[in-house]
């Protein structure tokens, strides 16, 4: 179980200002679950998974994976950000290697890694190239699989596929939940669409703005494959 127990988070401002992104943040998720956070932007959706990944600590308040604080980043917990972070130095199999190096994985079985989870995200033919040469969307692809390729017990994506056409983000979506339903790592997924949590989610987190907090928690009980012309469920943020 991963928890948040009564969390909050403060930022300073350049000009001085308290800015209180997180307020009174309790949650836990299960094991194996999979998870959507959704809310309006500036509500601390990025926030909460920066503190869940241990790249932040909480003003106050504790997080926790398995009863042990979170209290730093490890191979356990993998992140894809929200701006893909890839280093413009290295080439895209050697940007997976990379997190495959740090997740503790030997040399001669990297590569092989790397080449095989980049097939998977499409990215085969560009293993070679360098991020600048590839699109927005192509550099999300190698985020995504340089996280996957880990294969972290608990995966947090913050809008993995924002910057997806339709057609490779319903891929994704897909291979995302077969890998998903294989390796059963807890997954917290941050999406604007409330369309893709419906058909991702089991637990999909709403939250709101001013004060940043858990405003209501909707279990879906809906069994996989989803059908994409799922029912709407209502006004979420009314
Ligand atoms: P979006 O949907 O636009 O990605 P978000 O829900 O991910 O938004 P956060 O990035 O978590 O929102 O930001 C939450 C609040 O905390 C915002 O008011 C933001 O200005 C503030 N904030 C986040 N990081 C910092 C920081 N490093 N310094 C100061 N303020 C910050
Ligand atoms: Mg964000």
């Amino acid at each position: 179980v991963l928890t948040a127990e009564n969390v909050y988070k403060e930022f300073w401002t350049s000009n001085r200002e308290r800015v209180a992104a997180l307020q009174a943040v309790s949650i836990a998720v299960p094991d194996n679950a999979f998870v959507c956070i959704v809310g309006p932007s500036g509500c601390g959706k990025s926030t909460l998974l920066r503190l869940f990944s241990g790249l932040e600590k909480p003003t106050s308040g504790q997080v926790s994976y398995r009863q042990k604080p979170v209290n730093r980043p490890s191979a356990q917990i993998g992140m894809v950000f929200q701006e893909y972070s890839l280093l413009p130095w290295r080439t895209v199999a050697d940007n997976v290697a990379l997190g495959l190096e740090f997740a503790g994985m030997p040399k001669g079985e990297r590569a092989g890694r790397a080449a095989d989870y980049l097939g998977l995200v499409g990215l085969g033919d560009f293993a070679q190239a360098y991020p600048h040469e590839l699109s927005g969307g192509m550099r999300q692809r190698a985020a995504i699989a340089r996280a996957l390729a880990v294969a972290p017990d608990v995966l947090l994506m913050d809008e993995p596929f924002g910057a997806l056409d339709a057609h490779m983000r319903i891929l994704l979506q897909k291979e995302l939940l077969r890998i998903w339903e294989n390796h059963r790592q807890t997954v917290i997924f941050v999406t604007h669409s409330v369309d893709e949590a419906l058909y991702l989610a089991d637990i999909i987190l709403v939250m709101s703005r001013r004060p940043g907090r858990i405003k209501a928690t909707i279990q879906v009980d809906m069994p996989r494959p989803r059908d994409r012309a799922i029912p709407r469920y209502g006004q979420l943020y009314a």
